[in-house]
């Protein structure tokens, strides 16, 4: 009985899209690279050797608007998987190579504040090394 369940919820998981998000020679100055969409955090992105790499792949999946959550923690205990934690503000953070869009967490949210991450939603910052962030040009290539 239980891997009627299991199997068509990984099911979900195996159809799960990737998005490509690129950009041009980033200047050094920043601290890190951050994909933001409506406030969340989707991806950080660190330079290595110097220097920041020109693109990188997005996993769609659902994701928590910071500025919906109230910090219940109700999504931690619904979702199977574990994907949900909290950040140092009380804030929870979905980690998207764990999500299996699912769902239920969306469903059970009383502010209604996680939805499924809207590859037109995500834009690129440069953070520097005192926390200030800048809106840099990107491109999106949905496959
Ligand atoms: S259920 Fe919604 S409001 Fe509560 S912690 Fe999760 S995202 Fe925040
Ligand atoms: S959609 Fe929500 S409940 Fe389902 S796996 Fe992703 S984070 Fe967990």
């Amino acid at each position: 009985m239980k891997s009627t369940i299991i199997i068509p919820v990984f099911a979900v998981a195996a159809f799960a899209e990737v998005f490509s998000f690129t950009w041009g020679p980033i200047d050094v100055e920043f601290s890190t690279l951050e994909i933001q969409a409506r406030g969340a955090v989707v991806k950080i992105i660190e330079a290595e050797d110097g220097t920041f790499p020109e693109g990188t792949e997005v996993i769609e999946s659902y994701y928590v608007i910071p500025e919906g959550c109230i910090g219940c923690q109700i999504c931690i205990g619904q979702c199977p998987v574990g994907a949900i934690s909290m950040d140092d503000n009380n804030l929870a953070v979905i980690d998207p190579e764990l999500c299996i869009n699912c769902g239920i967490c969306a469903s059970g949210c009383p502010t209604s504040t996680i939805e499924l991450l809207d590859a037109d939603d995500c834009a690129l910052y440069g953070i520097d090394s005192e926390g200030n962030s800048e809106l840099l040009p990107g491109e999106l290539e949905e496959d």
